[in-house]
């Protein structure tokens, strides 16, 4: 399709499939930070062919609606309700402390005490937005999960590590596999 050579004051519409909205060109500004800069550039310049390929798709009045909804704390949207549920989530292990060693006082995971049931980590929440939203996480965190601070979910995580190394150098040993003499040694570390 043919189209106008655009200009600054062109009339542009939002490409937002149910929105009816259409404003100056102008306002298209792209949101991120490398395409923004380009953009008032070229628009400075008079370049508005190069500045009509970096202009955002949609228009300003979507972008204010996603950015509330993604951001504002007292948002409605499923983002914002997905972010609060993992900082209620985040208060509340640091408000019980460690599940191991008791400190209230450190930076607090969410950890799975049985990693097989894990369906996602909690922290990230943006996933959540896509599968079952602040409920299914809140389901996640009551049934699953056990407040951890980061230097005991480390030191799970090792524990666990070396128990599945043990299994396995028993378990060839029991069908009479002989490991290498360079993991049967102990480890010197050399210079
Ligand atoms: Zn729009
Ligand atoms: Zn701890």
């Amino acid at each position: 399709m043919e189209r106008d050579r655009p200009t600054r004051e062109m009339v542009v519409k939002c490409n937002h499939a149910t929105c009816p909205h259409a404003f100056p060109f102008w306002t298209f500004r792209p949101l991120h930070f490398r395409n923004q800069p380009r953009f008032l550039r070229a628009l400075e310049e008079d370049d508005y062919e190069t500045a009509y390929e970096l202009r955002a798709k949609r228009c300003i009045s979507c972008r204010v609606r996603e950015m509330r909804a993604s951001n504002d704390p007292y948002g409605t949207g499923v983002l914002a309700d997905c972010r609060r549920q993992w900082y209620a989530i985040y208060n509340d292990m640091a408000r019980r402390g460690c599940a191991r060693c008791g400190a209230t006082d450190q930076l607090m995971e969410a950890d799975h005490i049985n990693e097989a049931d894990k369906t996602h980590e909690l922290s990230h929440y943006v996933w959540w937005t896509q599968h079952g939203g602040a409920a299914a996480m809140f389901a996640e965190y009551q049934n699953k999960c056990q407040p951890l601070c980061r230097p005991c979910n480390l030191s799970k995580a090792h524990e666990y590590a070396r128990r599945a190394i043990d299994d396995v150098v028993r378990e060839m040993g029991e069908a009479g596999i002989e490991l290498p003499e360079t993991a049967r040694r102990p480890r010197i570390n050399r210079l």
